[in-house]
């Protein structure tokens, strides 16, 4: 079994390389904001509560993503293995889900960090706005804040891996496919 989580700043392609990834090695994707989102499309309370965070380019609190996190994870018991996206974000976010994989004697195998200058990222993401409807990625001071929160809350994560020896890191420019393959050469060294 392995269970990767895919890192980034916001825009790096983690939900794009994921869904190639999730196919090649048979990994369940779970994207933390793919699932806000469709809790909001469904007005769910959950949803209802997420949006007024994520709208403003704020984390969700960690007590309600850890607990949506755990309960996605219970849903697929017979998963050959987990690729997590946009989760863990904080430091608290990482312990809680190290601890809720010893509990099923599981753990990280590894974090793979997509790396991207974050100029690249901003227009990227106002590129996406265009076309996403997603609020976040519409309006260059709500992606700012993002980064902020990134760099303050999420940044300290590399730093947690690193020490546990699991944390890697692959060049985020490039061709979709090529990244995809940087992303597989690590895999496969496991
Ligand atoms: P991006 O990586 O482009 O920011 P995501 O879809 O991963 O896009 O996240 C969008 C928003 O969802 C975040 O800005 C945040 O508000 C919320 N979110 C997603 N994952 C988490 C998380 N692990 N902890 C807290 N908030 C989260």
């Amino acid at each position: 079994m392995i269970n990767i989580v895919l890192f980034g700043k916001p825009g790096a392609g983690k939900g794009t390389q994921a869904e190639f990834l999730k196919e090649k090695y048979n990994l369940t994707h779970l994207s933390t904001g793919d699932i806000f989102r469709f809790n909001i499309k469904n007005d769910t309370d959950l949803g209802r509560l997420a949006k007024t965070y994520m709208d403003k380019g704020d984390l969700v609190p960690d007590e309600v993503t850890i607990q949506m996190l755990q309960s996605e994870v219970d849903k697929n018991p017979d998963s050959a293995g987990f690729l997590f996206d946009g989760f863990p974000r904080t430091i608290s976010q990482a312990q809680a889900l190290d601890a809720f994989l010893a509990s099923k004697n599981q753990e990280i195998t590894a974090t793979i960090a997509l790396d991207a200058d974050d100029e690249i990222l901003v227009e990227r993401l106002l590129e996406r706005g265009k076309t996403s409807g997603r609020a976040d990625d519409q309006d260059e001071e709500k992606i700012r804040n993002r980064y902020q929160e990134y760099n303050e809350k999420t940044a300290p994560l590399i730093d947690y891996y690193n020490q546990q020896g699991k944390f890697y890191s692959v060049n985020g420019i490039g061709a979709i496919i090529e990244i995809t393959e940087r992303l597989s050469q690590v895999i496969e060294s496991l």
